[in-house]
């Protein structure tokens, strides 16, 4: 289990100039790096369907430009340019590091096929961060004693440990970064062993959770959080402040306050949500041990009208924080595809389909009624548990392999009715 514990630090004015600089040369270095990459790139490759006349290399074909080619070009660097003498050797390598990986993100699908973005140049100030990857370890760049913060190159400084690091952990990487508050250091630390999930023959109080707009979510047991809306709220606010920096002159130093201003309204509405998935996620481990969630394709539901409400709920970080709680506590949490979970009816299986208007189940075959969330956390759930495999007997008297079943039959409709 790998975990990241971030505290604020207090550099001195002259510290702070050096961190800036630091950030500044390192961003330098990532632009280079990138262009030679696609420099490389653009050399030795042709289009299928162009003649060698259109696209040819000018001289000679440069070697393949990878990490460790520049890796070993670092030296040169540091005699060319004295200035990236003063930044820590590491904290150089890892810049490229993060590079490479950018690129092979970009060049290699994964697993899904998927590929992710070409890495961009950075402007001035867009790099945040830089990394010490050791600590506490007798050559490493950055050592944490006693509330103070020893970095290579850069000197002590004071860490303001809110909470303990937590015990039994190796600290392994150390990440200093710029917020739009101050400067931060990210501690992430490891430890080997890993509580188990509970097996699934002791489960006792099982729990489908639907996530929606009406209410940020509703559990099979007819339980509601109510949503935050923490953008919206703020909204107004936001609006007048931005006015404000319309109204400065562009690269002004009032321009910038205001800016730095505007990143700090946004910063404490994101900590707002962040505070409250937490509290919601910990509420339902504490009373729960078997959760069960929607697969939600997020990015689609961000296309829509909902949009902002889409994205202020953020049930992405929602699910990914929960998924987190529930390892450290040792509870399954286990996602089901969302598909037909607020049309089909619990109790029978049937049909019943509404819009987002109607708030009420009301099933023609069985008769059931109930909340429109609350239908669909307890089909979320019986998904779940039959994809574990486990029977359901608490929750609507449910078979097993009924579901399934109706499913099957539903599925069978549609073809007939699409031949
Ligand atoms: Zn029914």
């Amino acid at each position: 289990m790998i975990l990241t514990y971030c505290y604020r630090i207090k550099p001195s004015a002259e510290q702070e100039v050096v961190m800036l600089h630091t950030l500044e040369w390192l961003r330098r270095h990532w632009n280079y790096a990138l262009g030679q990459r696609l420099d490389w790139l653009r050399r030795t490759r042709c289009r299928i369907d162009r003649c060698s006349l259109v696209s040819e290399p000018i001289g000679d074909i440069s070697e393949r430009v990878t990490y460790y080619t520049q890796q070993s070009a670092l030296k040169e660097t540091k005699q060319l340019f004295p200035e990236y003498k003063t930044i820590w050797a590491e904290a150089q390598q890892v810049n490229l590091q993060r590079l490479n990986r950018a690129w092979e993100r970009w060049l290699v699908p994964d697993r899904s096929g998927k590929r992710g973005g070409r890495p961009r140049f950075k402007k001035p100030g867009e790099l945040r961060s830089f990394v010490y990857p050791r600590i506490n370890c007798p050559k490493a760049g950055a050592h944490l004693k006693e509330g103070i913060l020893k970095l290579s190159k850069i000197g002590g400084m004071r860490v303001i440990l809110h909470r303990p690091l937590p015990n039994g952990f190796k600290l392994k990487t150390c990440t200093i970064v710029h917020k739009a508050d101050g400067w931060y250091c990210c501690i992430s630390m490891e430890d080997k062993t890993v509580p188990d999930p509970l097996p699934l023959d002791e489960v006792k109080s099982p729990i489908g959770v639907d996530v929606g707009l009406k209410e940020f979510l509703t559990t099979s047991m007819g339980e509601t959080v109510p949503r935050q809306q923490t953008y919206r709220k703020a909204q107004r606010h936001l609006a007048r402040q931005q006015q404000k920096l319309a109204r400065q002159q562009k690269g002004s130093k009032n321009a910038e306050k205001q800016k730095n201003r505007i990143a700090r309204v946004h910063q404490r509405l994101g900590r707002i949500r962040k505070d409250f998935h937490y509290n919601t996620a910990h509420h339902l481990v504490k009373n729960h041990d078997f959760i069960a969630v929607e697969d939600l394709n997020i990015k689609g539901l961000a296309r829509t009208r909902l949009s902002k409400s889409v994205l202020d709920a953020a049930w992405g970080q929602f699910i990914t924080i929960l998924d987190a709680v529930a390892v450290k506590c040792g509870i399954r949490v286990v996602k089901v595809t969302p598909h037909g979970t607020s049309v089909d009816c619990s109790n029978c299986g049937a049909k019943v389909p509404k819009t987002l208007s109607i708030r009420l189940h009301q099933c023609h075959r069985c008769g059931l009624e109930m909340d429109r969330d609350e239908n669909a956390a307890l089909n979320i759930l019986m998904r779940a548990l039959n994809a574990v495999g486990l029977i359901v007997s608490a929750c609507g008297g449910q078979e097993n392999t009924q579901p399934l079943k109706q499913e099957a039959e539903c599925w069978s409709g549609v073809q007939l009715s699409l031949f």
